[in-house]
This record gives structure tokens, C-alpha cells and sequence, in this order.
């Protein structure tokens, strides 16, 4: 634990300004502004200590945009005197399976979260779901509504979390497969590749800068143009990155180590943590990236 002396709180970019409201109340609040696959996995747990109960109440805004395309009213009727028994991740979306072959899927989008509340928790503005159990309430909140929730019934998995899309940490995610998608997309730059969720399940803004410090290879730099060995870098980045961020932020939502880059890049006078060089900022597939003009090449 880092002692609360020693914890520098970010400057904030106007772009990081405008996800977290200006926000000075430390990094966890900048990385949670967009939730990647390590946050996603960290919110999903929050639900773990209501598995095996049943569901005895239910409050949603069932004309909230959250909704769209879901059956509020079958969603209303059915959850009551279900368990919830377990739940999944797949890149940035969350399932959660209950009994009655009940399942919900939430994708938490820009802003939405999800935490537990009290078993007398009156929902707010932007709680658009609470699952009352007789302990505790689950909430869902999302202040942009860019997030999703969907209920399926059925014994088989809902369609729309079927996916041949390997996850980052399974072994389907190998060279060959990496190597193919980069190939896909020879014109773009290996930022906008890196953001590609059927390529690169999970990862956002801040991981794809991430794992594009450690590879050492420019953001802005066209995917056709990558060596052998840039791919080679690309992967194996992209494994270690992610594998940390789930032991780090994903496990208990502490921050990842302090020589990432994360800690300077929202800052206006961030340096690389490498050799203590100005980091450059521009916008790079539709995000604001941030990169070291000296090691990424
Ligand atoms: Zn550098």
C-alpha cells in the first residue's frame, strides 16, 4: 500500500476533464472514468457476496436508454425469486446468470458502474437498476447512459454474448492470431488497431497506449509498416499489460505498478518513466494518446 503522502494526484488534460467532471480525487478515479477489461473485471466481482441468494424486490427506470432493445416488463416480472448464481467476462461486457435459466448482461459503457448497497437503499437518479435481496441491494448507476443492460431467458446462453473472439489472457490469443489482425488492418495506426474489440478484446485507451510504451513503437505508426519484431513486441505487451491490470486493478482495484506510464500520461507535464523525457499528446484513432517522442519509434 502506498502511503497516502506519497500519492500524486493527476493533473487533468481537458479531455480527462470531461470524462471525470475535473475530478482531483486520485488516479483510481481517472482509470474507473472508462471502464477496460481490468475495471470491468473488478466491477463484476462487487456482485460475488449476493451469489446463492434470491432476488426479493426490484426497482428499474424502464425507459432509461440503458434498456434499449430489452423487455423491462419480463425483467421486472421474472428476476423476483431467482438466485443469482454466477457470473462472466468477456472484454468490457459482464454477464450474470441467475436461476430460471435468467441471464443479464450489462455493459458498463462510458460511466456506469455497479456496486452493493444496503438492503434499504432508495435508488437515485442514476440508479437504473437495484436487485433488492434481503441483505444487501445491487445497483446498477450510469450518469451518461452510454452503458446497456439486456435480460435473456433461456436455457442456453443469450446469442448476443456468443462470441469467437478470444479473450487476452485465454491461449487462443497467440502470434498467429495477433499477427492476422494487424494484417487486416494495414492503413490504420496501431492505436486505432489496438482500440479494435474483435482484435483486442477489452483493451482501451489506456492500455493500448500502455502496451504501445513497452513495445516502443510510435502510436501513430501505420500497421503495414510494423516489422516481425514489432509484432512479436505488440503480443507479448499486450499479455503482460493485461495480465497485470488483473492482478492489480482487476483484483482489488489498486494501482498498477508505479513505473507505468498510466501515472504521467494524463498529466500536463508527464515524462516517460523510462529516461524522464516530455511526453507527447495528439489524437490518435479518435483518443487523445500520449506517447514518448525518445523510446517509441
Ligand atoms: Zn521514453
Amino acid at each position: 500500500m502506498n502511503k497516502p503522502s506519497t500519492r500524486r494526484k493527476p493533473e487533468h488534460s481537458t479531455h480527462c476533464r470531461d470524462l471525470c467532471g475535473g475530478s482531483t480525487t486520485g488516479l483510481r478515479h481517472v482509470l474507473s472514468a472508462m471502464p477496460e477489461l481490468a475495471e470491468v473485471e473488478w466491477y463484476r466481482k462487487q456482485w460475488n457476496p449476493a451469489r446463492g441468494d434470491e432476488i426479493v424486490d426490484l426497482s428499474l427506470h424502464p425507459r432509461n436508454r440503458v434498456f434499449r432493445g430489452t423487455n423491462t416488463r419480463s425483467l421486472q416480472e421474472d428476476l423476483i425469486g431467482e438466485k443469482l448464481l454466477d457470473s462472466g467476462v468477456r472484454g468490457k461486457r459482464m454477464l450474470f446468470r441467475f436461476s430460471g435459466d435468467n441471464w443479464l448482461g450489462i455493459h458498463l459503457g462510458m460511466t456506469g458502474k455497479i456496486r452493493v448497497e444496503s438492503a434499504n437503499f432508495s435508488p437515485g437518479k442514476h440508479d437504473h437498476l437495484t436487485l433488492y435481496q434481503r441483505k444487501r441491494a445491487l445497483v446498477f448507476t450510469d450518469s451518461r447512459q452510454f452503458g446497456r443492460l439486456r435480460f435473456h431467458q433461456g436455457l442456453d446462453e443469450p446469442d448476443w454474448w456468443k462470441s469467437d473472439i478470444p479473450e487476452i489472457i485465454s491461449p487462443e490469443f497467440d502470434r498467429k492470431f495477433v499477427g492476422q489482425f494487424l494484417d487486416r488492418h494495414r492503413k490504420a495506426p496501431i492505436k486505432a488497431v489496438l482500440l479494435m474489440q474483435p482484435g483486442f478484446s477489452g483493451i482501451g485507451n489506456w492500455m493500448a497506449d500502455e502496451i504501445l510504451w513497452r513495445a516502443k513503437i510510435l502510436p501513430s505508426k501505420r500497421t503495414g509498416k510494423l516489422t516481425g519484431r514489432e509484432h512479436a513486441a505488440i503480443f507479448r505487451a499486450t499479455k503482460f499489460v493485461v495480465r497485470k491490470s488483473l492482478q492489480t486493478l482487476g483484483k482489488n482495484f489498486s494501482d498498477p505498478p508505479r513505473t507505468w506510464l498510466i501515472h504521467q500520461k494524463w498529466k500536463r507535464d508527464g515524462i516517460c518513466p523510462r529516461h524522464r523525457t516530455p511526453l507527447r499528446h495528439a489524437t490518435i484513432g479518435g483518443r487523445i494518446t500520449a506517447w514518448c517522442p525518445r523510446c517509441q519509434k
